[in-house]
């Protein structure tokens, strides 16, 4: 079977023989991946020109919809990706993170974008932060789609996640992206991504694909396109110093491998269940994909005293793990990718051994099914370095079912061990010490993008040591390439060009579609809450009637809320108190100002649902006037689901001032208000 290439609109079909891939099982002929021949300067331009203003001409929450349907047609369509992925040595369990995984991303991120970004196709950041002392100038970031192209290059052991946790965070951005994936797995990329194109969800142009070499296509790049990459340091290091990259600044995230460490408390003792946990965990990590993840634990640190007794827990554990063809329900463990992949493992182990690690237990070579010599298979691999200072394992990476045990004789010592690799993506701490805890904490943080605090407490919800999660960082340090990706709204953020704007409030209120205190405000006969959703303008504003506050009003709060606190009800305490007297209950102010603002009778708003940014700014006593400004702050329409009405959530900004124009409390309130309803047809 050929693989092809997906460039400009058009499937294309290299006449190059191309590299030939073999099933990691029985190491069968499988493919055919080349890409000679492609026009990649032509893929950039249809990018950038046909791909981008499609995707940009749609909203977050539009795009989000996409990514929420694209994910539903490739559920639907799952199982002929799990059929294929026993091909690249995975087990239905290591395929679930990889096709399930990579399908949860796509949902992921469209609730994400749903509810955290605006309807919008533009990003504001911070709150607007004030320049001048007369308030006349202000700066706000804000945030807009690159106008260029994402360059995905990703690694064989996840295929299928591998694209779409890159895809689904520029693609909710309204950046188009050319994928390229691994040739040894490219066969079930390319699977994936033609169900992605068949569906035609996507507008045309947002993805296009390259199975093979990239040919010249850096060479086409420019500083409004960017490039993440996944693999191995030394090819990272090498595209990241490309000559157009480094002319153009173009942004190279890299994750790169990284020798990952787990580290067993001491004050876990061997009945604990900790140390369970973490032999349960270590033996996982060492043969989900086989080892094959760059956030696999690599190095196994333990308690010089408890060492052996670790030692002889893994090895019982790893002596479960039935190897063999992973379409077999009862195998454990798949080969690694190829052949080629086992030998490259193999001579790392062999250079471990050579720099101060011992062989302390290997797993046994019988096969459930498929061919241990054509096929990639490998045993579960237990190295020991008892002098860990010496030990290559801070240094050398062996991709596949691999780890070293070292011991260690204090935290400190255990902190700068871990150190050693140089900066992580993860890192695992099994503990049910809280001080044990910290201390490893404030020693790792600085060298891993994550950490995982194991213990009884969480061990049965905990996702796991290797699992990359789309609302927290993936990325690491150091050797684990600096990068970033996932991350929830940072991961968006990476696609997006950040503008820091200054501007007075009415133009600053222009621009970023939200209402900021200063701007000229527009105010109208109608009381706000008699208009529909597409009625109301951003500024639009209600200076409500004035209230002075009485004893009565206080006693009465005081009563129905059964807040008896000095400072409100208590002459002799409220003198005492910060304010000097008796003020009015601050909750007592916001239900006072919905009064004053509020237009009771039944209409356009629906609901109010929440409260945000509440400050007390200057205290209310008996006899102070308040008076309430109520300001259209921000709109969002909500996609209706079906049969439901379309409403629209409308942020207003409420300022209570008092008798002197002094402000007393600053808030967001958060209604529901309903859609204009549509004119009825003309009989
Ligand atoms: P590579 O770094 O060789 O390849 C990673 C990606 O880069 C692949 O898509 C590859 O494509 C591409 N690539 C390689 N050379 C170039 C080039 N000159 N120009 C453009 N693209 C290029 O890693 P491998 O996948 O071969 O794995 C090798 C090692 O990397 C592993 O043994 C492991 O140590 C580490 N690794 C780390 C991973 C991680 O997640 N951090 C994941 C996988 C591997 P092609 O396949 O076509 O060469």
């Amino acid at each position: 079977m050929k693989i092809s290439s997906y460039a400009a609109g058009a499937w294309y079909q290299s006449p190059a023989e191309g590299s030939l891939v073999r099933d990691a099982v029985y190491g069968e002929p499988i493919a055919l991946v080349s890409s000679e021949g492609l026009d990649f300067a032509e893929m950039v331009r249809y990018a950038r020109e046909v791909g981008g203003p499609n995707l940009r001409r749609y909203t977050f929450h539009e795009r989000a919809a996409m990514l929420r349907a694209l994910a539903q047609y490739l559920q639907e369509r799952k199982e002929a990706f799990y059929a294929l992925s026993y091909k690249t040595g995975a087990t239905r369990y290591d395929s679930w993170f990889d096709i399930d995984g990579g399908i949860g991303t796509f949902f992921s991120y469209s609730s994400l974008a749903r509810r955290e970004l605006p309807n919008e196709r533009f990003l504001l950041e911070d709150d607007p932060l004030p320049l001048s002392k007369g308030g006349s100038f202000l700066g706000r970031h804000l945030l807009v789609p690159k106008e260029g192209v994402a360059v995905h290059i990703n690694a064989f052991n996840f295929p299928v996640w591998g694209m779409l946790e890159k895809l689904a965070p520029g693609l909710i951005a309204g950046v188009p992206a050319i994928v390229k994936p691994a040739t040894q797995t490219a066969y079930l990329t390319e699977a994936v991504f033609r169900a992605m194109l068949e569906s035609g969800i996507l507008p045309e142009g947002a993805i296009q694909l390259i199975c093979g070499g990239i040919g010249d296509l850096f060479d086409h790049l420019n500083e409004q396109d960017s490039v993440t990459f996944t693999g191995s340091a030394s090819t990272g290091q090498k595209l990241k110093a490309h000559p157009s990259l480094v002319a153009h600044s173009v942004p190279f995230n890299m994750e790169a491998d990284s020798l990952n460490c787990a580290i067993l408390g001491r004050t876990v003792e061997p009945g604990d269940p900790e140390f369970g946990l973490f032999v349960k965990e270590v033996a996982r990590e060492m043969t989900v994909k086989a080892g094959q993840k760059c956030t696999a634990i690599r190095r196994v640190l333990v308690p010089r005293e408890k060492s052996e007794a670790v030692l002889e827990a893994l090895k019982q554990e790893l002596g479960k793990t039935r190897l063999g063809d992973p379409s077999r329900e009862e195998v454990q463990m798949g080969p690694l990718v190829g052949a080629n992949q086992r030998a490259d493992v193999q001579s790392v182990v062999e250079a471990l051994k050579a720099r101060g690690c011992e062989l302390a237990w290997e797993g046994s070579r019988e096969l459930l099914g498929g061919d241990f010599e054509k096929g990639g298979f490998m045993p579960p691999t237990l190295l020991y370095s008892p002098k860990p200072w010496d030990s290559g394992a801070h240094d050398l990476e062996p991709f596949g079912p691999v780890a070293t045990l070292m011991p260690y004789e204090s935290l400190e010592e255990a902190i700068a061990l871990a150190r050693r690799g140089k900066g992580s993506l993860v890192g695992s701490v099994v503990t049910h010490n809280l001080e044990e805890a910290r201390t490893l904490f404030f020693g790792l943080a600085t060298h891993h993008g994550r950490l995982l605090f194991l213990n009884r407490d969480n061990a049965k919800e905990s996702t796991g040591h290797g699992s990359p999660l789309p609302l927290l960082l993936h990325g690491g340090p150091g050797r684990a390439g600096a990068g970033e990706e996932l991350g929830g709204v940072r991961g968006v953020k990476h696609y997006m060009q950040r503008c820091a704007v200054q501007a007075d409030p009415t133009t600053l209120m222009a621009l970023s579609q939200e209402y900021v205190r200063g701007a000229r405000l527009k105010e109208d006969i109608v009381h706000p809450f008699r208009k529909y959703f597409e009625e109301l303008e951003i500024g639009e504003s209600l200076l409500t009637h004035r209230r002075t506050v009485t004893e009565a009003d206080i006693v009465n709060f005081a009563n129905v809320t059964g807040d008896y606190f000095y400072a409100h009800v208590d002459e002799i305490g409220a003198r005492d108190s910060i304010f000097g007297k008796r003020v009015a209950h601050g909750y007592f102010l916001i239900s006072a100002a919905a009064g004053l603002f509020v237009s009771p009778a039944p209409g356009p708003v629906l609901a109010n649902y929440g409260l945000e940014n509440l400050r007390f700014i200057e205290p209310v006593g008996i006899g102070d006037t308040i008076q309430a400004r109520l300001t259209v702050k921000s709109k969002t329409a909500k996609d209706p689901r079906p049969g439901e009405r379309p409403t629209g959530v409308v942020t207003w900004a409420v300022e209570i001032t008092n008798q002197e124009g002094k402000t007393v409390a600053l808030y967001d309130i958060l209604t529901l208000v309903a859609r204009r309803p549509e004119p009825a047809p003309v009989a």
